[in-house]
């Protein structure tokens, strides 16, 4: 699929490498490539890996693979929670903080293992108190608060499947999942705080609840108080607070079989209902706590930050299972990056000497934007390791996180995993690999990916669909309820083979550069063109702060390339500066890519995680009806967006 003879890498205009400095691969968990050796027997690789976890039951055999159906560690009985609590409190750990929270209005808590072990076990008391058994459905619906992972690891620990809904989700998406996975009690807070104002949750789930008879309790922790304004239910809503008081410390765990469901999580896709993406237990466990451990290189005296809201999957794998399995500490931010200033993230890696901070492309392109006098006031000499997460992430970006917020010297791990991979699946080891700004590098030892043409045959050097061949410990085991939309969309395009969705290319080292969804390939002229090369071509001008590109169709060369372009502050989009941009593309990447035509925006459309919605940048350049709305941040962007495009 590549477009020209040049070198893949010339292509993608990518040719610094960073390696790993002496000092830090000194000291890493992993730095002998000898590993990635050892991940060539997946199973015995994977089975390594699970002795370093406590259970019940050992397994009979590590994996039984019915394609598309996988088992791991099979007939092996553990619990998460114990994994993540009780194997701490009988060591030094009791006494370790577990959490570090910061509330938005700047309150700060410090919950230490023992805390936690003594709050989930009451609550998983609560729980069961109210007939919640294993194999239940628990809904939660919370802000960032302590809370949330409290009542994720009390379901854990009575073998309830819980299904956290991300609290800026709206009244109608709560009823789709909550009737989706039937429910029978949900957790909330009466509201949350983002930029000082209020979120109405506990209002959303009075109104939801209209429509969702399947629920039969609603517990309400108190995050707002007065200003929350809503009513309580006689004989349906209790307080956290008050059935805490009363609740025993000791709830015994529930002997869960490693293939039972642990959680449910939806995924919004772009189109269609929700998908309810199902995560077992042991298969899972090992997987998270594993990448954890070794992507992260996590010591004893860190201070991890990772700053999804739990509400999405990196929240779930890398805030609270995988980092309290390894005996983390973890930092909680309830908030806003710019709340009250734009330097909030920064004063918290300096305030708590953070050492590993795990965040997302389009923060940091924002951080861009904002400049860099937010930070440099700030010591973020703590920071020893950076990652990054949710998208492809430009080599401009990844340059500037690597000088102004690694200080040049930390290494970058550019994780590439999804909601149905359960964990990292393609990543840097920060202590082996040489680093290449744009590239999330090679699979995680232990895990099997290609990049393959349409009939399924590898491409060794080019662009293709990134497809995963072997199972892996934390996938989805199926959609609930749902299991013919599992094999439909997942192992339905290539025979035995996981469709990711995502196209990609491998360069000549064999190092593999994510391209976006393949619905966001261009073919302008009949050449496959990516819409994150040429961003990240837009990305590279110094005006630029983010630019999301679009291939709409033309009747001269099938698609043309329309970009949307947000400015640095302070730069004025002209005609001139239109012009000067795609000069800039063509330079960067080839006359091919010169985009057709360009906009500029104050904001781009994007999903609630974050993610630019380039379905509905495409629906504007068509003319089409823009459709469902409702997975967007701020609807408000995309109505102005379109009233200049046509303007124009
Ligand atoms: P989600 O299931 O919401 O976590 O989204 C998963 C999708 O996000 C993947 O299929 C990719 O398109 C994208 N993604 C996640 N991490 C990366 C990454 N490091 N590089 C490129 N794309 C990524």
């Amino acid at each position: 699929m590549t477009d020209s003879h040049k070198p893949l890498e010339d292509l993608l205009h990518e040719n610094r490498h960073f390696p790993p400095s002496n000092e830090f691969v000194d000291q890493a968990n992993a730095n002998n490539s000898d590993i990635f050796n050892r991940g060539k027997n997946i199973e015995s690789f994977w089975e390594g890996h699970a002795q370093e976890f406590q259970w019940f039951r050992k397994w009979e055999k590590v994996l039984e693979w019915d394609c598309p159906w996988a088992k791991w560690f099979v007939g092996a009985t553990t619990n998460l929670s114990v994994n993540c609590l009780d194997r701490h409190i009988k060591s030094w750990r009791r006494n370790k903080a577990a959490f570090i929270w910061e509330g938005e209005p700047g309150e700060e808590r410090v919950i230490t293992y023992a805390d936690l072990y003594r709050d989930v076990n009451k609550f998983a008391n609560c729980l069961k108190s109210h007939g919640v058994k294993k194999g239940d459905r628990v809904t939660i619906y919370m802000g960032m608060i302590p809370e949330l992972p409290i009542a994720m690891l009390a379901c854990s620990r009575i073998g309830a499947i819980h299904s956290v809904i991300f609290g800026g989700f709206s009244v109608d998406s709560l009823i789709d999942r909550i009737n989706d996975a039937q429910s029978k009690l949900v957790i909330c807070s009466d509201g949350a705080f983002r930029r000082g104002n209020i979120i109405p949750l506990k209002r959303n789930i009075d109104e939801a609840l209209k429509s969702c008879p399947c629920v039969e309790k609603v517990i309400i922790v108190r995050r707002i108080g007065e200003a929350a304004q809503f009513h309580t239910v006689e004989g349906r809503d209790l307080w956290w607070h008050r059935m805490m008081q009363e609740a025993s410390p000791w709830c015994e765990p529930e002997r869960m079989d490693s293939e039972d469901p642990l959680f449910i999580l939806y995924t919004s896709g772009t189109t269609g209902k929700p998908k309810g993406i199902v995560h077992t237990t042991g298969g899972y466990m090992v997987g998270v706590g594993t990448t954890h451990k070794v992507v992260f290189d996590i010591k004893e005296e860190d201070v991890y930050w990772c700053t999804a809201d739990i509400g999405w999957v990196t929240g779930h794998s890398y805030l609270v299972y995988g980092p309290l399995c390894n005996g983390s500490t973890n930092l909680m931010y309830e908030g806003a990056p710019d709340w009250p200033e734009r330097d909030r993230f920064w004063s918290i890696i300096e305030k708590y000497r953070v050492s590993i901070f795990y965040t997302a492309p389009t923060a940091i392109r924002t951080f861009m934007r904002w400049g860099v006098e937010h930070i440099n006031s700030y010591d973020l000499s703590s920071l020893r390791l950076l990652g990054t997460v949710g998208e492809p992430i430009n080599p401009e970006a990844w340059m500037w996180y690597h000088e102004n917020i690694g200080r040049g010297k930390t290494p970058i791990v550019d994780t590439w995993w999804q909601t149905e991979t359960g964990h990292i699946m393609i990543t840097p080891l920060p202590g082996i690999t040489t680093t290449k700004p744009g590239s999330a590098t090679k699979a995680f030892p232990g895990i099997e990916v290609d990049v393959v043409d349409e009939e399924g045959n590898t491409v060794k050097e080019g662009g293709g669909y990134l497809v995963i061949k072997k199972p892996w410990p934390g996938m989805l085991r199926t959609v609930w309820g749902n299991p013919d939309r599992y094999v439909q969309t997942y192992w339905s395009k290539f025979k035995n083979m996981y469709f990711t969705g995502d196209g990609c290319k491998r360069d000549k080292d064999g190092y593999l550069w994510l391209m976006g969804r393949v619905d966001d390939i261009m073919i302008v002229g009949g050449h496959n063109l990516s819409t994150t090369e040429v961003e990240s071509a837009l990305v590279d001008h110094h005006d630029v702060a983010e630019a999301a590109v679009i291939g709409r169709s033309d009747e001269i060369t099938g698609q043309a390339i329309v970009a949307f372009v947000t400015l640095k502050l302070g730069v004025k989009g002209t005609q001139d500066k239109i012009e000067e941009l795609k000069s800039h593309v063509a330079r960067k990447i080839g006359p091919i890519s010169r985009p057709k035509e360009i906009f500029f925006s104050a904001d781009l459309p994007k999903t609630r995680s974050g993610k630019i919605m380039r379905r509905l940048l495409r629906d504007i350049a068509e003319k089409r009806n823009l459709g469902d709305t409702t997975t967007l941040a701020d609807p408000s962007v995309i109505q102005a967006l379109r009233e200049k495009y046509e303007e124009d």
